[in-house]
């Protein structure tokens, strides 16, 4: 078992103890402190002796372990928690969605199901979310139309996970995947010092596969111990329930108690064959702690609520999504468009986006910086006023873009409406309470 990690008091016995604040804080004790709580590195002390270095270094290292599988702008960074919970602090690296290929696939099925996979991207409140790794699968027991699948599959531009159990038909593999760094999956207790040998040799990121916590830390422990630390872990569980506990303890274990052989990513494949209910089984898995999670379906309409789920969880809970502060052209707006005014959060200015789109009147946005907080919140808040509006109004230069001198308010703030007609001249519209009466609203004001 490894160490346990060290408590403040037992960093500072192994310091210096001379408060030169060399490190940038007051004293060793409050750099001891700071590097308990993860928020420090010991590589700030150039003080620190080699023998004390090697104690601390436990207390150091970050609890899991960032791993980048692929390369270039196929890379996929995996894993580099630090929390359980969201909350506490925020999680960093989304769990990467694969998908199943066979390299069985007749060729035309295959370039079929690559492009269908290498396609599912979407927009959404002006963040992109894709599938990011196709992981091909050796079920033909056999060289060539494994390298086929593989090569075909590096042209996509996601990144590779090459499954395999076989550590010649892994090599073969690798011969076709080129220089992507793909994932091999997976060293097990019978092939590991060959699935290490190529791991090394290439070098690529090495899932461990092994039944059960205990089998699989054995497993870690082993390679770990080669000097090999680009791990991701599978524990193979037998059903949803057993791979939400096991996905759950490895987090606990290598976040709580700096377990060192579960400092890694974990993977899971979702086994549901009905496509919502694998949606389903994978948004599980993301919220509980995979790293990857491995689908068969490919389905647009199942995965949209699956990345949209993983983006919310991703997002930095203490940094509301944001739009820029400007002027946004909706269609080809002219001088004679209407003019709506919105905060900058990115939910609240999309949904007006979308709305304004719907109207089918080419018109203006005026995004104004509240720091990312809702039309309700921003105005309680102090930061959507009329004085506001009326200073992002003169930023933006809007009475050179529009010849009318009519400006719509949030529906919600219309109490601003006199306020900001004393300050600018223009006429305040008071628009509808919710983004969704746009419609009806642009109809009845602005369809002549
Ligand atoms: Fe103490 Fe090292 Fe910081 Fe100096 S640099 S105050 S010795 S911890």
């Amino acid at each position: 078992m490894c160490p346990m990690p060290l408590t403040g008091l037992e960093i500072y016995k192994q310091l210096p103890k001379t408060n030169c604040k060399d490190c940038g804080h007051p004293t060793c004790l409050a750099f001891a402190m700071a590097l308990a709580s993860g928020k420090a590195s010991l590589d700030a002390c150039p003080h620190v002796s080699d023998e004390a270095r090697a104690v601390l270094d436990s207390a150091a290292a970050p609890p899991m372990a960032e791993i980048t599988v692929g390369t270039g702008q196929a890379a996929v960074k995996l894993g580099g928690e630090t929390e359980l919970f969201r909350h506490e602090k925020r999680f960093y690296n989304p769990a990467a969605v694969a998908f199943l290929i066979s390299d069985t696939l007749p060729e035309a099925e295959l370039s079929a199901r690559l492009a269908a996979i290498r396609d599912l991207v979407f927009h959404r409140v002006g963040l992109e979310y894709r599938v990011q790794m196709a992981a091909v699968k050796n079920e033909s027991g056999q060289a060539d139309p494994f390298k086929r699948a593989v090569a075909a599959a590096a042209g996509t531009g996601l990144a590779l996970m090459l499954v395999t159990d076989d550590p010649k038909l892994m090599a073969a593999g690798l011969e076709a995947a080129g220089q992507n760094r793909p994932l091999l999956y997976a060293a097990t207790e019978t092939n590991w010092e060959a699935m290490l040998e190529l791991a090394k040799a290439h070098p690529c990121v090495l899932a461990v596969k092994a039944r059960g916590l205990e089998a699989l830390a054995g497993l870690a422990q082993k390679i770990t111990a080669a000097g090999f630390k680009d791990l991701v872990l599978d524990p193979q569980p037998t059903s949803p329930a057993q791979a939400v506990a096991d996905l759950v303890q490895i987090r606990r274990l290598a976040v709580k108690k700096r377990f060192r052989p579960f400092g890694y990513p974990s993977l899971v494949f979702a086994g549901a064959e009905d496509p919502a209910e694998e949606a389903l089984e994978a948004a599980l898995y993301v919220t509980k702690y995979a790293g990857v999670v491995v689908l068969k379906n490919v389905s647009r309409a199942h995965l949209l609520p699956l990345l949209t789920w993983r983006q919310n969880l991703y997002t930095d809970p203490q940094v509301p999504i944001q739009v820029e502060e400007k002027l946004n052209e909706i269609g080809t707006p002219s001088e004679d468009s209407p003019v709506y005014v919105t905060t900058n959060f990115s939910l609240t200015y999309y949904s007006v986006q979308g709305e304004v789109e719907g109207s089918r009147i080419p018109s203006y946005i005026l995004s104004v910086n509240t720091n990312g907080l809702s039309v309700m919140t921003a105005y309680a808040d102090g930061r959507f006023t009329a004085e506001k509006i009326a200073q992002v109004m003169k930023k933006v230069d809007l009475e050179s873009k529009v010849k009318h001198r009519t400006i719509v308010i949030p529906g919600a703030v219309a109490v601003l409406k006199g306020k900001l007609e004393e300050l600018t001249g223009w006429k305040v519209l008071v628009g509808p309470r919710e983004a969704s009466g746009i419609p009806a609203f642009a109809k009845s004001n602005f369809a002549a």
